[in-house]
């Protein structure tokens, strides 16, 4: 069979994302490969497909039970024989997994790393035929990666065992160097680089001052009944007052952090997968071994640490394709609290702490761009590119700045006076002619611009100085309390031979974003669809995911929900035509749907 009509029968798309087709077809072709693809684009397929297509067996290495779990999951509902073998398991379920693979019954074998070097384990698969090897988040081979993990080592010694049999490694995150050293570690041969952009083309980016953040939170959820999200905090204890707020205001929420004993945590990051609950606020332990695909939005409530965790953190959501939401709020007291772990930190090399401080750097850059902020992640990444990307904040609302030299020349001549010993909180006092106490103790209401800024109100100074630091006319020494120094432009300033631009910031929240901006191939219009008949359908397939112990999203994804919803089929066979149907799903469910369908 050709692999279109796998995708096609299986699967149930009518199109290969970018790069799968290349990709299946270098593996087919009995090539190893290393797929570099976000996360969400698809990289399962791309062993999974091959796994169909070839005779024997698929071995897949994945980290997390979770994950393997997942795609056993997804993969039965298509009608494809996969099971994962790990430890969590019975004998006997294990040795009925090793019949049916020996019997040839098997066409995808799930197992971590930690199983493969087991020598029992070893002697088992010297006696099945394998096909491909399947090595997914391949970053944990790698020191340079962001989760190194010692058993994905020695999978490289079953690359030379092997020697005839393709190998593919795939992961989302590996900067250039990161990914040479997964070929050298997997000793991967003539291995055929597949790198595809790391766009998101179907997340909404945004970034807002850390001010007011429950109203713009609040404004946020509007319209997103139901609809699952993460929160993300810096600590523990912000998790559990954000979670607690929301709740008494109504919401479904519940938080996760480290903290929490393995009981809690797994009960509700099980809720949250089955859609029992809405909202996670969690610290950055969590989302890593979910692969939930209708995660609808993200919120970062402080600033994250460096560019890798904010686009892996976003990343989670909008895995099937569908348009997510993301909006990050960033603040000086967030970015110092951060900085303050990384000069804490106790086993870094002063290289390496160097090292963190410039992310938080960049990612303080990203949070107050008015350029296009896709770009900014994409050049950190490495893949440079300068045309706005269309769905992030400053491409869909630009900006309108205006000559701010006016207010740089107020906050320069302010800080002057009071000899550069300020803070940035009590220089827009000063501007502001407040009278406290610190104030009146420093007789910094007796200078001449004291109450200068009067017409501007607190935040907007505060995001009015903001830009001047990032544009180099005022710098924060971290090292003298964070108070608040002259640069050789502030002069320029001052002289009148310099000027600066300033944006005006949004106080109040924004208005969401316009979907009907955002293309994708696999988004259908938002506009006129029949939201009854969606929760209908949703409401079966909760009823259906528990009858079956999986999650909801591995009955139907969302976008396959809209897409029927779009094409209201009458017939069993025009579920044909609809992206997301394969063959045994329209049997299994069809005649369900059409009758919710005829019944609304
Ligand atoms: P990754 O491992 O790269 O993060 P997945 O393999 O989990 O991504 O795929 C993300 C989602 O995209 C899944 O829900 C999958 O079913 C869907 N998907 C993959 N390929 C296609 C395709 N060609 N057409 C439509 N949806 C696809
Ligand atoms: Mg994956
Ligand atoms: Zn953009």
């Amino acid at each position: 069979m050709d692999i279109s009509q796998i995708l096609k029968e299986t699967f149930g798309y009518d199109e290969f994302r970018p790069g799968q087709r290349e990709i299946i077809e270098s593996i087919i072709s009995g090539q190893d490969s290393l797929v570099i693809m976000p996360t969400g684009g698809g990289k399962s397929i791309c062993f999974q497909l091959p796994a169909l297509y070839f005779s024997h067996i698929t071995l897949v290495v994945s980290p997390l039970i979770a994950l393997m779990k997942d795609q056993v999951q997804s993969l039965k509902q298509l009608g494809v024989s996969a099971e994962a073998y790990n430890s969590s398991m019975s004998p006997d379920d294990l040795t009925r997994i090793e019949e049916m693979a020996m019997d040839g019954k098997l066409k995808l074998l799930y197992v971590s790393p930690e199983k493969i070097s087991n020598p029992e384990f070893n002697a088992f698969l010297k006696r099945i035929k394998i096909s491909l090897i399947a090595i997914d988040e391949a970053h944990c081979v790698s020191m340079w990666g962001n989760d190194f993990r010692p058993d994905y080592i020695k999978l490289g010694g079953l690359r030379e065992e092997y020697s005839q049999v393709p190998f593919v490694a795939l992961t989302a995150t590996a900067d250039p160097a990161t990914q040479d050293d997964i070929i050298v570690q997997l000793k991967l041969k003539n291995a055929k680089k597949s790198v595809s952009s790391f766009e998101r083309k179907n997340i909404i980016l945004s970034c807002l001052p850390g001010q007011n953040r429950m109203e713009h939170i609040r404004h946020f959820l509007k319209n997103k009944e139901n609809q699952s999200g993460i929160i993300y905090c810096i600590s523990r204890k912000g998790t559990e007052n954000l979670s607690n707020s929301l709740r008494s205001l109504g919401y479904n929420a519940a938080s996760y952090h480290a903290g929490m004993n393995t009981e809690d945590r797994n009960t509700v990051q099980e809720q949250f997968i089955n859609d029992e609950i809405q909202i996670i606020c969690a610290t950055i332990a969590f989302g890593m071994g979910i692969d939930k695909s209708n995660i609808r939005w993200v919120i970062h409530y402080n600033m994250p640490k460096n560019i890798e965790s904010y686009y892996q953190e976003i990343g989670r959501s909008g895995r099937d394709g569908m348009v997510a939401e993301t909006m990050m709020f960033y603040s000086f007291v967030d970015m110092e609290m951060i900085k303050d772990f990384a000069l804490n930190s106790e086993h870094g090399s002063q290289q390496f702490i160097d090292m963190q401080i410039a992310k938080i750097d960049r990612m303080w850059e990203c949070a107050n761009t008015f350029d296009c902020r896709t770009n900014v992640i994409l050049n950190y990444f490495g893949e440079y590119r300068s045309t706005g990307c269309g769905h992030c904040d400053n491409c869909i609302h630009p900006p309108a700045s205006f000559d701010g030299s006016k207010y740089a020349q107020m906050a320069l001549s302010a800080l002057i006076r009071c000899n550069e010993s300020i803070n940035i909180g009590l220089l827009i006092d000063v501007l502001r002619g407040s009278r406290r106490k610190e104030i009146l103790d420093h007789n910094f209401h007796e200078i001449k611009t004291f109450g200068i800024g009067r017409e501007r109100g607190p935040i907007e100074w505060k995001a009015f100085i903001t830009q001047m630091i990032n544009q180099g006319f005022i710098r924060i020494d971290y090292t003298d309390h964070s108070r608040l120094k002259l640069t050789p432009l502030s002069k320029d300033m001052l002289n009148g031979q310099a000027s600066i631009k300033l944006v005006e910031i949004a106080i109040k929240p924004k208005k969401v974003p316009a979907l009907a901006k955002i293309k994708a191939s696999e988004i259908v219009a938002e506009g006129n669809i029949d939201q009854v008949l969606i929760n209908t359908l949703k409401a079966w397939r909760k009823e259906e995911a528990v009858k079956q112990k999986v999650p909801p999203y591995v009955i139907l994804h969302d976008a396959t929900i809209q897409n029927i919803v779009a094409a209201m089929p009458k017939s069993e066979a025009e579920f044909e035509q609809i992206s997301g149907m394969g063959k045994l799903r329209i049997q299994n469910y069809g005649h369900k749907i059409l009758e919710l369908i005829n019944n609304n």
